[in-house]
């Protein structure tokens, strides 16, 4: 590794792999072939060794019980979960940081430390049939009744949503001093009034869903509501930035995997009577994959190291557009190239390269499809300058 990471740095990337290989990776095939489940027995396993290792709600203050895990720490963690298919990563937990944040005493009880302690699970319900890369257009509203709010609307690509107990809403207020602007409320998943509509199927096999959802005259306490009204939008953004920079996190992890296993069989495949690494085309493939890897890796790890230092935040939401859109496009190169290199192998289901193929190309869509990203960068162009933004 030349990226200068201390020994402890060092070592937590090494628990983690070792985490990765011995109690995740060896499960793929069959969660690939039984809808994204672990065998008997193996989730629990996994489940206990992750929370040995602090790895469950890593982002979280260690004094709410989370791990407290610095930004680089966490894109440590997020690399080498990314190796991982099938999301079998996913017990890795990164509840949002607004709802330690602004949480009041009852929802810190209720909802954000039976979080951190694994025993409740969220999901976040934001995206809309005609609302997903503009977030303002959403139609679900939250109406005041008394002491209450009223939500109406319907949500779609709820991820986790059949494993959640409730879930995060974004929705715009209707009526009162701040209508038109946004907030968040904690919703539970058998409050009356929300029904899930249908689970529609995915590219991936992850046992994690993402249901379309639907509120209908859900009264919720306004002690549900999350900070402030009006706030909504702003956590949202906070969210998109943290989770932007994990997924390039886990794009390099991907990578890594992709270029390591390939590169094995390159050099163990014999055709024409000679490895086919020896071919300048093969070789080609896992050079240009190393090298993009590389570059992804040093704008993750520095924006990590930006985030820690308490970087303006302006400038860091630009970075974490650029560190997503140019990791999750060099994984999915990286993945194409790893297929094409396993041949008719890379096409069965069994194949590690086959599988990241799928997974993968939704990280050029969530958070903020590329295009998006490209125009948030181009947007922070225009307005800071080259200089503030790469130096
Ligand atoms: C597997 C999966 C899980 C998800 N999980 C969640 C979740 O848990 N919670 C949640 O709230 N959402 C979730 N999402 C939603 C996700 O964030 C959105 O799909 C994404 O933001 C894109 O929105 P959209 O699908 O509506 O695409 P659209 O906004 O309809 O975009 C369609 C196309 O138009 C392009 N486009 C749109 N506007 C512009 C523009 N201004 N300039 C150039 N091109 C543009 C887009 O880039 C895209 O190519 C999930 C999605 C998927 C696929």
């Amino acid at each position: 590794m030349t990226y200068p990471l201390s020994s402890d740095h060092r070592a937590l990337q090494a628990r983690v792999r070792a985490f990765a290989d011995r109690f995740l990776i060896p499960h793929e095939v069959h969660a690939e072939l039984n809808d994204g489940a672990f065998p008997d027995g193996a989730e629990a396993a996994a489940r206990a060794e992750a929370a040995r290792l602090g790895l469950c709600a890593m982002n979280m203050p260690k004094a709410l019980g989370g791990s407290g895990l610095s930004t680089l720490e966490q894109v440590l963690v997020s690399e080498q979960i990314g190796r991982v298919t099938n999301g079998l990563g996913w017990l890795v937990t990164t509840p949002a940081r607004c709802l330690a944040e602004v949480a009041t005493e009852q929802q810190l009880e209720t909802w954000v430390k039976p979080t951190i302690r694994g025993e409740r699970h969220e999901c976040y319900a934001i995206t809309e049939e005609e609302a997903g890369s503009d977030v303002d257009a959403i139609r679900t509203t939250a109406r005041r009744d008394g002491g209450h709010y009223v939500i109406d609307g319907e949500k779609w690509h709820v991820t986790s949503a059949n494993q959640a107990d409730y879930l995060v809403v974004q929705a715009k207020l209707a009526d009162g001093p701040n209508a038109g602007t946004h907030a968040l409320f904690y919703v539970e998943c058998r409050a009356p009034g929300v029904r899930f509509v249908r689970t529609p199927a995915y590219s991936h096999t992850y046992a994690h869903h993402h249901p379309i959802v639907a509120f209908e005259g859900v009264r919720v306490p306004e002690a549900n509501r999350i900070g402030a009204e009006g706030q909504g939008m702003a956590f949202t953004h906070d969210w998109f930035r943290y989770e932007r920079l994990m997924i390039a996190a886990r794009c390099c992890g991907a990578a890594e995997r992709l270029i390591e296993e390939a590169t094995a069989f390159a050099k163990g495949r014999i055709a024409f009577g000679q490895p086919i690494f020896d071919n300048q085309s093969i070789q080609f493939m896992l050079a240009d994959s190393l090298t993009e890897l590389w570059a992804a890796r040093l704008m993750v790890y520095r924006l990590a190291e930006a985030h820690d230092a308490g970087e303006d935040v302006k400038i860091l939401h630009g970075q974490c557009s650029m560190a997503k859109l140019y990791g999750s496009e060099m994984a999915n190169r990286v993945a194409d190239r790893a297929v094409q290199i396993f041949g008719g192998r890379g096409y069965m289901r069994e194949n590690v390269a086959e599988r990241f193929f799928r997974e993968l190309r939704v990280d050029r869509i969530w958070e903020g499809t590329s295009e998006i990203q490209r125009s948030i960068i181009a947007g922070q162009l225009a307005k800071r300058g080259q200089e503030a933004l790469i130096g």
